[in-house]
């Protein structure tokens, strides 16, 4: 029988390159990238169904009525969840299954899930962070500083996780992704040696 994959659960503050990062990751076929849903619009280039399910208020709130979301969270007005079902079928499957959620949604996983690997990304410091989005150039100063208060905000739940990656060099950090995923697939807390042969 297969072994059970692992839950991994990621959450970075926005600017941070996590997404540079998890598609280095997925390229590895071993990743299910779980597919949020969501009521927020989507942006340009963005396609239903790949990067997230787009749905109403309503039909969210049924989702959440029937028990059908795992975790889910509200953000910048709008709702944020990911889906039970498909989660549960490919770790049956022995798939190691990848969330990338806000910390509100990952603390609900920590109670639920106690055995995910929790891992946070942070940038380098706050200072790399105003610097990269400015770089970006696609926001106002008044967003961009919005920005930097929710990434302060969420780094404050940094040491609850289990592991912190800093993005400052990107090879490194999606080795050090790799790292902490293999470590955990070798951990004796997942699978148990045989020990009557030593007997
Ligand atoms: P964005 O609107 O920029 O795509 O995402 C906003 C925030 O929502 C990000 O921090 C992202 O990690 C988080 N997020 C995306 N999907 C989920 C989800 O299913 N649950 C929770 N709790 N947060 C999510």
């Amino acid at each position: 029988m297969k072994n059970r994959g692992l839950l991994i659960i990621v959450s970075a503050p926005s600017g941070c390159g996590k997404g540079t990062i998890l598609s280095e990751v997925l390229k590895d076929n071993a990743y299910y990238f779980s597919v949020s849903a969501t009521t927020r619009s989507p942006r340009e280039g963005e396609v239903d169904g790949v990067n997230y399910y787009f749905i109403s208020k309503d039909e969210f709130e049924d989702i959440i009525e029937k028990g059908g979301m795992l975790e889910y969270a509200t953000y910048c007005g709008n709702y944020y969840g990911t889906p039970k079902k498909q989660v549960e079928e490919m770790l049956e499957r022995g798939k190691n299954v990848l969330l990338e959620i806000e910390v509100q949604g990952a603390m609900q996983m920590k109670k639920l899930c106690p055995d995910g690997v929790f891992i946070f990304i942070k940038p380098p410091s706050i200072s790399e962070l105003k610097r990269r989005l400015k770089k970006r150039a696609t926001e106002s100063d008044e967003v961009i500083d919005a920005r930097v208060a929710q990434a302060k905000e969420e780094m404050k739940y940094a040491n609850k996780y289990d592991y912190v990656i800093v993005n400052d060099v990107l090879e490194k950090a999606v080795e050090d992704f790799k790292a902490i995923i293999r470590a955990e697939e070798l951990s004796t807390k997942r699978i148990k040696v045989d020990t009557k042969e030593a007997e």
